[in-house]
């Protein structure tokens, strides 16, 4: 019994450390923050702490999820986000004449089962961003309720629970749906998007962003330097500016608002932070946005822009140009990290 007590302390203790570790983030690097860190991500521990971050939305928003849900629909591509937790996003993507779908980062099984069994859908596979409990947590679960089921995820991120290794450049084609996937390391070092190519459906093409890139923001550099990060986030300004942005979070509004506060003249970013304060007032999902849109106000994709190295401090310093914009997107980070928390 003592034992037990014992144990339940040290649990309860390890997730407070953890929960403490991951929202409040000592400096990246410090010996506290790797603990945490390495905890939250190396051990199911990290998947007890979403599991609570679960029940508490479910408390929060009485059942009913922390956004609408409502399909974006083309020539017979559907494409749906499901709301779990406290603010993440799944996406159910469906080809409409072959009645094919897959799902991408379904961490919360129970939710998005819901939706599957309203539309009576069976996935067919599962695409997973990267390794983060809150986008893989219902692989296991996933492989359990559905036999044969394909997990896709990146081997260098030890995608948990994860069939098909998945690489740079890969193809993925379910039915009309064809997905390339392009690693993006910097929020983890094998994290990945998957572009869904929109010509089939004579639609955008669509990329589902995990926590890469959100709607004015980006991921924390957990586990890569900033030029690496960089570099990620210049393989999606090589996308095509009609490319929709599908991202891994509902983090719209309070990314607007540091927008606005880093570049207060910038009209495009004061008018899509009224348009997202409209959207949120009825829990409306906020994305999709355009990556050109995207290019107009977020911070993160900016770091060229002279008005965003004034913004951050860096404009007089004498680096190199990569090494400048390297510096830039850091300052923006930490800038972003301590924004947020005087809201
Ligand atoms: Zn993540």
């Amino acid at each position: 019994m003592a034992q037990l007590a014992g144990a339940a302390v040290v649990t309860i203790g390890l997730l407070f450390g953890t929960r403490y570790i991951y929202k409040r983030m000592p400096k990246a690097g410090s010996p506290l923050f790797k603990v945490g860190y390495a905890l939250y991500t190396n051990t199911r521990l990290g998947l007890l702490y979403y599991k609570n971050d679960v029940r508490k939305a479910y408390r929060k928003y009485q059942g009913e999820g922390h956004s609408l849900i409502e399909p974006t629909v083309f020539n017979g591509l559907r494409i749906l986000p499901i709301a779990m937790s406290l603010d993440n996003y799944s996406y159910l993507i469906t080809d409409e004449r072959s009645n094919i779908s897959v799902l991408v980062d379904p961490s919360e099984p129970n939710a998005v089962q819901r939706v599957l069994d309203a539309e009576r859908i069976t996935p067919t596979a599962i695409l997973c961003t990267h390794k983060h409990w809150d986008h893989s947590g219902g692989n296991r679960e996933w492989k359990r309720r559905y036999d044969g089921i394909r997990v896709y995820g990146n081997p260098v991120d030890n995608v948990p629970d994860h069939t098909q290794d998945i690489a740079d450049n890969d193809m993925l084609e379910f039915g009309a749906l064809q997905f390339t996937v392009y690693t993006t390391p910097g929020h983890t070092v094998g994290h990945v998007v998957f572009l869904l190519e929109g010509s089939p459906f004579s639609a955008p093409p669509c990329l589902f962003s995990g926590d890469h890139i959100f709607l004015a923001g980006a991921g924390r550099m957990f586990e890569s330097t900033p030029a690496t990060m960089l570099n990620s986030l210049e393989k999606v300004l090589q996308l095509s500016d009609d490319t929709l942005i599908w991202p891994g979070h509902e983090y719209a509004e309070d990314n607007l608002q540091f927008a606005c506060h880093l570049e207060p003249n910038n009209r495009s970013a004061q008018e899509k932070l009224q348009l997202v304060k409209d959207l949120r007032k009825s829990r409306k999902c906020t994305s999709p946005s355009t990556l050109a849109e995207e290019k107009t106000y977020n911070p993160f994709l900016r770091v060229t822009e002279a008005s965003m190295m004034a913004a951050v401090g860096t404009d007089k310093s004498d680096l190199s140009a990569d090494e400048l914009h390297a510096e830039t997107l850091q300052q923006c980070r930490n800038m972003k990290d301590k924004f947020k928390y005087k809201l």
